[in-house]
């Protein structure tokens, strides 16, 4: 059995498969739990520790809510404890299904050497972190625009423009103003999107009354260059000066791979096929754990409950393995 993906749903499944007697190896193109090692750096999750637990280990944190290094702390010891077995730095490119049935996988390394594995089951648990919603407007691809926020320092005293109105949007927001930061956010929902943390909103608010921040509303962005982003708000064409863009816009699952191996995907919603039961996909022995399930919704599926998607994924294959050995 192969898991791809070793975020926390993809090392969640990995355990209870091995609780339920079976050895996968987890292929993963970075290190353990890389998406939660590329979050912002002091970024304190909206889960309390219990609820990113996997695997029945305790995840005791300073305080309920953990913060992201703690987090890392808690998925290596797991991983270590639970002696799983994890192919880092090894990015999988190609899966084929062979006319029996099993599958075979090829992995590139950083130094673009190829491996071959075959496997009678497939677990995909990629996530959605790698594969930024872009908003296809010019100037996306200039230096100063990114689409991850690490940390606010750097941004002192500069014009900086956040677009997106959800958690990721707001937590740079208040970081960033927090460092001095001129900060404008162009959002294009008429006001700040229902899915922000209770939390996290009222400082937000308070910011926007004060006119610490500049907020815009009802903002579509146009076009970005060295110096403006552009936007149209209802009929108006309008700019604002940027030395640095954060696009907050939110992460979408690499469909083509799904497609590519011949999972079948909803094109509106970018949800693969999956059997709610067993998490099996319309390809047999192929199954999806973690966010990857929930499509292009990122506010649907997270660790809380990908996290429980192993041990459906682990019951469905003892089963089959229980099935197989009674019909011999
Ligand atoms: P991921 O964690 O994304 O793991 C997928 C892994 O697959 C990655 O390590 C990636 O490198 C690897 N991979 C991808 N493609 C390949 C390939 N081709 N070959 C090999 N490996 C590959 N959720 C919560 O429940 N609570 C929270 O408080 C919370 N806070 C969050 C804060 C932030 C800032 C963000 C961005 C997200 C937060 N989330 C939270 C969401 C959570 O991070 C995701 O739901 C979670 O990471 C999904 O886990 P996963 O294992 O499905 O995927
Ligand atoms: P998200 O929830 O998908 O939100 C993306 C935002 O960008 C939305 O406001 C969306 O607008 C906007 N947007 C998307 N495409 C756009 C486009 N083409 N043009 C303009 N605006 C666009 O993404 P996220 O905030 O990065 O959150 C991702 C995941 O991480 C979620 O699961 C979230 O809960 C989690 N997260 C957790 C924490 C925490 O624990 N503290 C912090 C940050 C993020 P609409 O509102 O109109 O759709």
């Amino acid at each position: 059995m192969i898991i791809i993906g070793a975020g926390p749903c993809g090392l969640s499944a990995a355990i209870e498969c091995q609780n339920l007697g079976m050895n996968p190896l987890l292929i993963e193109k970075e290190n353990i739990v890389s998406s939660i090692s590329h979050y912002p750096t002091h970024q304190r999750f909206f889960s309390s520790s219990d609820r990113l637990e996997i695997g029945g280990i305790p995840f005791p944190s300073v305080e309920r809510k953990p913060k992201r290094a703690e987090a890392l702390a808690y998925y290596r010891e797991v991983s270590q404890r639970k002696h799983l077995r994890i192919n880092a730095y090894e990015k999988v490119t190609k899966v084929i299904r062979t006319e029996q049935g099993e599958f075979e996988l090829f992995t590139a390394d950083p130094h673009n050497n190829i491996a071959a594995y075959s496997c009678s089951y497939l677990i995909l648990a990629t996530g959605y972190y790698n594969h930024p919603n872009k908003l296809h407007v010019e100037g996306e691809e200039l230096p100063h625009v990114f689409h991850y926020f690490k940390e606010a320092h750097p941004y002192f005293q500069k014009n900086v423009v956040v677009i997106g109105g959800k958690n990721s949007a707001v937590d740079a927001t208040l970081e960033l103003e927090k460092a001095g930061a001129n900060v404008t956010v162009l959002y294009r929902g008429e006001d700040i999107s229902d899915d922000v943390k209770p939390w996290i909103l009222p400082e937000f608010r308070s910011l926007e009354r004060k006119k610490n921040i500049q907020v815009r509303y009802d903002a579509e962005v146009t076009a970005i260059n060295e110096h403006y982003v552009y936007f149209q708000s209802g009929e108006a064409h309008e700019k604002v000066q940027a030395d640095f863009v954060f696009a907050m816009t939110g992460y979408h699952p690499d469909h083509a791979m799904l497609q590519r191996i011949g999972v079948q995907v909803d094109e509106k919603t970018g949800r693969p096929y999956v059997e709610d039961t067993t998490m099996e996909t319309n390809i047999t022995n192929i199954y999806i754990a973690g966010v990857l399930a929930a499509g292009n919704n990122a506010n649907e599926i997270f660790i809380e409950n990908g996290r429980h998607h192993g041990e459906r994924i682990a019951a469905s294959i003892k089963q089959k393995a229980l099935l197989s050995h009674r019909d011999e």
